[in-house]
């Protein structure tokens, strides 16, 4: 993705009108999720800080970010580094906390460690090392997920649920990372019943792994369409994008 696409999102973006217009819009739509959250929490019998909202903000510009990080938002989460790095840059001095939650190829680690806050999306042993012997001494812990391809979708990203424990088991024996639990983006589905299924499976390795002695408080599941579904099976961070910023224009 070109750099430039960042500066891009749907709806209008001149002139001070639109842009205020922009931001009713987002305060209105970052309220009904966060309502949409707190239901699904009194559902499931869960208090509503037990679950953190990711607002994933790829392909939306800075300014969007900003105006939501000015509602009280502090978690942002991108896919692409060539178009997070300059966002991230954009609203420094703000207390943003950022996510990587894309596919990572492991020549692009460096700025990942070097950058971001929390990792979701380490598949693999060869990423894990090299993000904690790239993680600047300065910084705290990396805050890691393992993505688990919970559907054994071929095409997705994700190491299996029975791999997931060898690798958690290697990202707990170093210190420049903190193993914080499993990440998975289930195949779509309509049906409530089909996605708390897959959800229930990724709850089911974080528990393996607590059997196993390991301390994972995380389980970054739920998205727009199915953040309910996700609550009702043990959520802490749903990550949402297009319920806040509309539909994304690649
Ligand atoms: C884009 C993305 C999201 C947000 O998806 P929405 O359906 O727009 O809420 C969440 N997680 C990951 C990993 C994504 O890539």
């Amino acid at each position: 993705m070109a750099v430039d696409g960042m500066t891009s999102g749907p709806g209008p973006t001149d002139g001070h009108g639109d842009r205020a217009s922009r931001h009713v819009a987002l305060a209105e739509r970052l309220a009904r999720v966060r309502e949409r959250i707190g239901r699904a929490c009194a559902a499931a019998d869960r208090r509503a800080e037990t679950v953190s909202l990711l607002v994933v903000s790829k392909t939306f510009s800075a300014d969007d970010v900003l105006a939501v990080a000015a509602l009280g938002q502090r978690d942002f989460g991108e896919n692409y580094l060539s178009e997070a790095l300059p966002k991230i840059e954009q609203c420094a001095g703000r207390p943003l906390v950022w996510h990587f939650i894309g596919p990572i190829q492991s020549n692009k680690t460096r700025p990942i460690a070097e950058h971001f806050d929390w990792v979701h999306s380490v598949d693999r042993p060869k990423i894990a090392e090299r993000l904690a012997a790239q993680r600047p001494p300065g910084l705290a812990p990396l805050n890691l997920c393992i993505q688990i391809n919970i559907s054994a979708e071929p095409t997705k990203s994700g190491c299996s649920p029975a791999d997931a424990l060898t690798l958690a088991r290697i990202v707990a024996a170093l210190p420049e990372l903190r193993l914080r639990g499993v990440m998975a983006i289930p195949a779509p589905s309509d049906d409530p019943v089909a996605q708390r299924a897959a959800f229930a499976r990724v709850r089911q390795v974080i528990e393996q792994w607590r059997a196993d002695g390991l301390r994972p408080d995380t389980l970054s599941i739920g998205m727009s369409a199915d953040l309910e579904a996700a609550i009702a099976e043990g959520a802490t961070i749903v990550r949402v994008g297009s319920a806040i910023f509309g539909a994304r224009e690649f």
